[in-house]
Formats: C-alpha cells, sequence, structure tokens
C-alpha cells in the first residue's frame, strides 16, 4: 500500500503525523514516490485561524483530486471542531477525532479491507466521522517525530487546561494530559540509538506537565538530561507562570538543555493580557526574562506575540509595544489577531480592523528583526558549539549554536553533518539569516 501524508500546524501535529506514518509502515503502507497515486491519504489539520481552517479544506481537496479513488483520512484539530462538515466534503472517508488517533490504523485496515471485498464496485466515499465531545478526550498518544537527520520532535504533554479568551486549542485537544517520565526517558533512549543528537520537547502546554501522572515538568528535564547521547534539548515553548526558577536554574546548569527559551507573552499591556485571561502579567514576565538572563546571559529568548486582539485599542498596543522593545530577547514570533467560532473574546466589543492589526504586525516584526540582528551582533567574535545539518547540493552546510544562532561554513567548506564542532562567530553572511561560522 502507498501512503501520502499531508501535516499542517504545528511541531505536535507533525510529531502525530510522523509516529501514525511509522504505524502504518509496519503495516506494510510506504510512503508515495514523486508522481505516484496513492491508495491512502492521511491530512492532519489545523484550526488555529479561519486562514488554517481554509488551507485544511484547500489541502483536503487537492488530495482528493491528485489521488483519486484513495482512501482519505482526515484527523487533527479541525476533524475534532468540526468532523461533520469535514466528512462531507468530497472524496474523505473518516473523520478521526483526537480521542481516537491512536486508532486510526485499526480503522483504516478495517474500513479499507471492506473496500476491498471481492467483486465490490470501487467504493464511494463513506463520509464516516468517528470523534466524541471534547471533556471526554483522555487518552495520551504518544508520538515523536524526526524533523531532518539532526533534530527529533518528542510529544511529552497534549490538551491544555488555560481556556485563554481567543484560542481553541483547548476545544481541539482537550485537557492537559501527559506521558510518563519513564516512557518519555524510553523514546528519548530510542532517539538516542537511532543516532538523533537533538530532541525538542513538544505539547500544547508543556509546563503543565505532570497533571495526569502527578509528576512534574522540573522531574521530566531532569531525567532527560541524564540520557546519554543526547547532546541536545530545547523546550518548544513554556508558559511564564509554569517556567519556574527551580526549572530555569536546572537549565542553566544541565548537561544537555539549552540556553534558549521560547516563552508566549502574546501582550505587552496588563489589560490585555486580563482580556486575554493569561495567567499572568507583565511584571511576572519581565522577572522571568530577567532570571534567564541572569543565570544565562547569552540565552536566546523568543517571544510569541498576538497583534490586533479585540479590546487592544491603540494606546494598549503602544504600551505593548514599549514593553516588548524594553525585553532584552533576541525574536518575537508576530500573530494577528483571528476571530474564532466560540470563543469568548468574541464578546470583548472594541475590533481591531485588518488594515490596523497588518499595521502593528508589522511593526512588530520590523523590531523583532532589530532584535534578531542585535542578538547575533553580540556574539560576533565568540566561540560557539554548532550542531551541522544536511546541506542540500550546492548549498553551504548551516547549523545552529547552543544559542540558537543560526550558522552558515564558508562556501566549499564541509562538516559531517550531525557532528557537533566549535567555531567563531563572524560576520552575518550574504542571506542575512545568519553568521559565518569560522572552524577552530
Ligand atoms: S495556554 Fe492559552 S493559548 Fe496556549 S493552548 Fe492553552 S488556551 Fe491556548
Amino acid at each position: 500500500m502507498r501512503a501520502a501524508y499531508l501535516t499542517l500546524g504545528c511541531k505536535l501535529n507533525f510529531a502525530e503525523t510522523a509516529s501514525l506514518q511509522d504505524a502504518l509502515a509496519r503495516e506494510g503502507a510506504r510512503p508515495v514516490r514523486e508522481g505516484e497515486k496513492a491508495d491512502l491519504c492521511v491530512v492532519n489539520t489545523c484550526s488555529v485561524t479561519d486562514v488554517a481552517d481554509r488551507k485544511c479544506r484547500q489541502a483536503i481537496r487537492r488530495m482528493v483530486r491528485e489521488h483519486p479513488g484513495a482512501f482519505v483520512v482526515v484527523m487533527g484539530c479541525y476533524a475534532q471542531l468540526h468532523p461533520d462538515l469535514l466528512a462531507g466534503l468530497d472524496g474523505v472517508d473518516l473523520v478521526v477525532g483526537m480521542e481516537q488517533k491512536g486508532d486510526v490504523v485499526r480503522y483504516v485496515k478495517e474500513r479499507m479491507a471492506r473496500r476491498a471485498l471481492p467483486g465490490q464496485q470501487p467504493a464511494a466515499a463513506c463520509h464516516e466521522a468517528i470523534a466524541v465531545p471534547t471533556r471526554d478526550i483522555r487518552t495520551f498518544v504518544p508520538s515523536c517525530s524526526r524533523g531532518d537527520r539532526t533534530r527529533y520532535f518528542l510529544k511529552v504533554q497534549d490538551g491544555c487546561n488555560y481556556y485563554c479568551t481567543y484560542c481553541t486549542i483547548p476545544m481541539a485537544r482537550g485537557r492537559s494530559r501527559n506521558g510518563s517520565v519513564a516512557s518519555l526517558v524510553a523514546q528519548a533512549e530510542e532517539v538516542a540509538r537511532a543516532g538523533g543528537r537533538e530532541i525538542v520537547l513538544t505539547g500544547v502546554n508543556i509546563g503543565d506537565f505532570g497533571r495526569s501522572t502527578g509528576e512534574t515538568f522540573y522531574d521530566l528535564v531532569r531525567a532527560l538530561d541524564g540520557v546519554e547521547g543526547i547532546a541536545r534539548y530545547r523546550i518548544s515553548s513554556i508558559e511564564p507562570d509554569l517556567l519556574t526558577d527551580e526549572v530555569i536554574d536546572f537549565c542553566a546548569a544541565s548537561r544537555a538543555f539549552m540556553p534558549h527559551f521560547h516563552i508566549p507573552l502574546q501582550s505587552g499591556s496588563d489589560e490585555v493580557l486580563r482580556l486575554m485571561r493569561r495567567h499572568y502579567g507583565t511584571d511576572l514576565f519581565a522577572e522571568k526574562v530577567r532570571r534567564v538572563c541572569d543565570v544565562m546571559p547569552d540565552a536566546f529568548i523568543g517571544v510569541d506575540v498576538i497583534v490586533g486582539m479585540r479590546g487592544e485599542r491603540p494606546e494598549l498596543f503602544e504600551e505593548s509595544y514599549r514593553f516588548i522593545e524594553s525585553l532584552p530577547v533576541a525574536q518575537l514570533h508576530v500573530f494577528s489577531y483571528s476571530e474564532r467560532p466560540g470563543t469568548r473574546a468574541l464578546a470583548i466589543p472594541h475590533v481591531v480592523c485588518a488594515t490596523e492589526r497588518h499595521e502593528r504586525s508589522q511593526r512588530l516584526i520590523a523590531l523583532s528583526e532589530q532584535k534578531r540582528k542585535a542578538f547575533y551582533a553580540r556574539h560576533r567574535g565568540a566561540v560557539r558549539p554548532v550542531l551541522w545539518e544536511h546541506a542540500k547540493d550546492g548549498h553551504p552546510f548551516h547549523g545552529f549554536t547552543d544559542n540558537y544562532i543560526r550558522v552558515t561554513l564558508p562556501v566549499g567548506q564541509t562538516v559531517e553533518d550531525n557532528a557537533i564542532t566549535p567555531v567563531r562567530l563572524g560576520d552575518f553572511a550574504a542571506d542575512g539569516e545568519s553568521l559565518v561560522g569560522i572552524p577552530v
């Protein structure tokens, strides 16, 4: 059987698709090659914005068109939120909700076997949806995906109990739950045996780790740090109120946790944070950033920001901008607020128009560029270890330092990919996106 996969959205979705791909490969389904027709198509969807929803519908239609007659399965956040809508699309056979995502292989085998009964006509699409209400989602489905030859994404947690007013993720992924420390250490050991050097811990609300096993995120990072063969861990994103001083201090002194944090702020205005029902104010955020900088002065700190949230009046955006400008962080990930059906934010009266949202977003993107370049420039001349990634033919080798500076090797120089070697950081490379690394 030949299977085609298409994943939209976050790293968690990619990790889950990869695990499903492995499970289907054990049943004899190999990925389609360029130009081949698939017997089975899997689309793993995202529903973070209305644009994401639209892209998912387009992706499903494209799969149906490119692989006529294939059995088409749709899973992911959009599938959980609107199973019947997606099941009704032309060519869709099966829509699987979050609670059932661990059973996809069984469903596919049963239904494809039925389709192939002797003497049967090629089947019309089944249009079947299997999903339970989100409040009944309990299962943690383990997943680990290989991003490229060097980096793996290990899902440690799923779901979220926070219910920020703009967010649909808890409605799609259910309540917070996690794998046990022991099971995740076992997965990390497997990655090490497969030659992986770096693991990115992924989840929806990672800092909430331990709800379903009575453990803590601190227990997890301590245990993972001891896994031999894994040289680097990064934490994909952690809520500021859950980033404890204990975890920060442990990472600073640890063997393999990198000086790299990604902390969602969302707004630098306390009033907007209250409208968002975030669990902290700007004081706490600034204190966490300070703590990281105190114990890891070279740490790369990335920050998520949402612009144009309902209620973000112009003066509140200016306040937010000034706060963000004052933070010693290296990069901003800027998202424009998107109205999502079913969210409490829709009851907030002040609406920011699309043009204004775009302008605010552009200003923060420009600020992010300034901050990133300043962070890179501050490290020129320093010697730092780089984990080299596989270079495509004709392209220079590149990799990332421990503190997440992208480094390019001078043209013509080679290095073993998946190796970690020290370089002296030089000038900005021609792409402006990385520093040139001189091997030492
Ligand atoms: S913490 Fe807030 S933004 Fe993040 S997933 Fe949970 S509800 Fe959504």
